[in-house]
């Protein structure tokens, strides 16, 4: 098997992780991994730090300096934002424009039908490229709701991530989305430099389900 290379959600000490974006990159470097998400929350998605512009400035301003450092290493400047109930995405000072990616993550308890009526809303409006955790905060799942999901990530193009800090409940919603032709990126969501690029439990999953993972090409 090969190993994965990629590391797409990243914590830094700009949200709620504790490692700088140096000391991430080092590892990652060290790892010998190809690229990396930095993946911050802004506020006031969940996990932020209260701020404005200017941590989202200062934090790019060190990830520029880590690429000059490290021209080896692919560095994506990334948001990890909120889909609220209603499936408008949390509002990050700037827009969300400005970032690589967009990670769309639920950070609120919810049941399968409320689910899927916020995602399909959300993926209507075109904002973000990777849905975060997908299955972290579902009380329920029904797999008439996993398959309008699927078919909606499938056509909207966006990934669904299998994540290193939640384990995955609804199995059958990745052979679901996998039928219908999803793409799929590993994540450690690391919130510690400890844990950049663990990846082998999604990297397993990704395996032994023939998962089609997400090019990245910026
Ligand atoms: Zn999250
Ligand atoms: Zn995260």
């Amino acid at each position: 098997m090969t190993r994965n290379l990629e590391d797409l959600h990243i914590h830094s000490n700009y949200s709620d992780g504790v490692s700088s974006v140096g000391e991430i990159t080092q590892r990652a470097a060290f790892l010998k991994l190809k690229t990396i998400a930095i993946a911050d929350h802004f506020w006031p998605s969940l996990g932020s730090r209260k701020g404005g512009i200017n941590i989202i400035e200062q934090r790019r301003h060190e990830i520029e300096t880590c690429r000059d450092d490290y021209p080896e290493l692919k560095i994506l400047d990334v948001a990890e934002v909120d889909i609220q109930s209603n499936g408008e995405l949390a509002p990050v000072a700037g827009g969300l424009e400005q970032f690589d990616l967009i990670i769309g993550s639920f950070h609120w308890f919810t049941d399968s039908t409320r689910w899927v009526s916020a995602l399909v809303q959300a993926l209507r409006r075109k904002e973000f490229q990777i849905l975060g955790h997908w299955d972290g905060y579902l009380s329920s799942y029904r797999e008439e709701d996993g398959r309008i999901a699927a078919e909606a990530l499938a056509e909207a193009g966006v990934a669904i991530e299998l994540n290193g800090r939640y384990s995955v409940e609804h199995i059958g919603f990745l052979e679901l989305a996998n039928a219908y032709g999803c793409s799929f990126t590993l994540g450690s969501d690391s919130h510690h430099v400890s844990t950049v690029g663990d990846l082998d439990f999604q990297e397993k999953l990704a395996t032994s389900m023939n998962l089609n993972l997400m090019k990245v090409n910026l």
